[in-house]
């Protein structure tokens, strides 16, 4: 990825972060940065993604929270921290900068993501349909 699309795809990365902040526990992001900033100095409003995913990460917030999108994004902020993210977990592609801005807590790229959802449908249902069975 270059550096202006991965610079785009980290700044959906933060809206998504408020997002979900937002939809599991009901707060704003920069609420969470400012309690954030009280407890952990080292963050400054005007911080930059890569500043605010550290402190994230650093502070272990992400990991008292629950619900699946929390997880997802704090995986990805993983992901950024030791370099894997933006390849994908199944073919070790590079997912296109494009589909992380639409998705930016995506961890495979859309055809094994294609691949893996048609290996889940089964298992959510409960019942293999019967075209999966033949
Ligand atoms: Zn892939």
């Amino acid at each position: 990825m270059r550096g202006k699309e991965f610079q785009r795809v980290k700044a959906a990365l933060l809206s998504e972060l408020d997002v979900t902040l937002q939809k599991c526990c009901h707060q704003r992001l920069k609420d969470v940065v400012n309690d954030l900033q009280i407890h952990h100095a080292g963050i400054k409003p005007d911080a930059s993604p890569d500043e605010v995913f550290a402190v994230f990460l650093k502070s272990g917030v992400l990991k008292t929270m629950t619900g699946t999108p929390i997880v997802r994004m704090r995986e990805s902020l993983e992901r950024l921290k030791t370099g894997t993210f933006g390849l994908c977990a199944s073919c070790g592609r590079n997912i296109p900068a494009a589909y992380l801005e639409k998705y930016p807590t995506a961890t495979r790229c859309a055809s094994c993501d294609r691949q893996a959802q048609k290996l889940m449908r089964p298992a959510n249902n409960g019942i293999a349909a019967k075209s999966d069975i033949n």
